[in-house]
């Protein structure tokens, strides 16, 4: 990355992302995309590059109600999205569950809350759509890797890599931006002069993320090429490793659930 003049980098990214899209097959060319946006650097240029490539892209935000935090990013995808001609819906917690996120018991971490309400929202609300986009990036996938490891969820993995299984109930989740980095994308969106706001949420260094993140960029500082590693061993372990999907469905709610009732749905049940 170092070694790019503004306009040979800009070039190298598009054509890492389309070169991941082709590689691995996430869009057909009349797919219909939701993306799902969070109004962060990955989400924004996942959406403006999806647009520019001539995708039919819709735009889907989730308002969690974390007081101080979404409200601005909301408030620049609304300008973004229109300025693009993107389709955006916003939709929230409160309005899903009857909560905000602040004011869900947090059972010792307000992401496991978080993380299992916005999947099964974006699952709900790109019915209808042939992919889901979102916007991780090479280091979100390595710190899943080894959090998933760490916590010994090996079930979670059938989440991760650059392209979900085709499911009954679920919309295909892709990331085409799988093999960019944080840092990249970051220079990408400064380039492209995006106004993104950079708000943290306040839950953020409290999470087991923050912490494996840490650890994980000590580690390619001793050793440069980890986080690739990490990617690359995962992606050849899953490979000879794919079995089918075995879902059933919620009862209460009657979307996908390895059991009688889904993980939002047992949430909801504590409130
Ligand atoms: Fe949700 Fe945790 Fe991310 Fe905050 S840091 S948006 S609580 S998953």
């Amino acid at each position: 990355m170092s070694g790019f003049c503004k306009v040979h980098f800009l070039d190298y990214f598009e054509k890492k992302v389309e070169d991941t899209i082709s590689r691995f097959g996430l869009l057909d060319k009349d797919d219909r995309v939701c993306v799902a946006v969070s109004g962060g650097k990955d989400s924004v240029v996942l959406l403006y590059l999806l647009n520019k490539f001539g995708y039919d892209v819709s735009a889907l935000a989730i308002d969690e109600g974390i007081e101080g935090y979404r409200s601005e990013t909301l408030d620049f995808l609304r300008v973004f999205c229109s300025s693009y001609g993107v389709p955006l819906v916003i939709k929230s917690f409160k309005d899903e569950t009857g909560r905000d996120l602040d004011d869900m018991p947090s059972h010792g971490s307000m992401c496991n809350a978080c993380g299992t309400f916005r999947r099964f929202m974006l699952n709900k609300y790109s019915q209808g759509f042939d992919k889901v986009a979102t916007g991780h990036n090479l280091d979100d996938e390595a710190q899943a890797v080894l959090m998933n490891l760490f916590k010994a969820q090996l079930d979670l993995f059938d989440r991760q890599g650059p392209i979900t299984r085709e499911s009954d109930g679920f919309t295909r989740k892709i990331k085409p931006l799988y093999y960019l980095r944080e840092k990249e994308i970051l220079a990408f969106a400064f380039l492209k002069g995006f106004d993104v706001p950079f708000v943290e949420c306040p839950f953020a260094r409290l999470s087991f993320r923050s912490k494996v993140r840490d650890f994980i960029n000590s580690a390619e500082v001793i050793n440069p090429g980890v986080k690739d590693n990490i990617i690359s061993t995962f992606l050849d372990l899953k490979i000879s490793n794919d079995s089918p999907v075995v879902t059933g469905t919620c009862e209460v709610c009657s979307f996908p659930s390895e059991g009688n009732i889904c993980r939002a749905c047992r949430l909801k049940e504590t409130f």
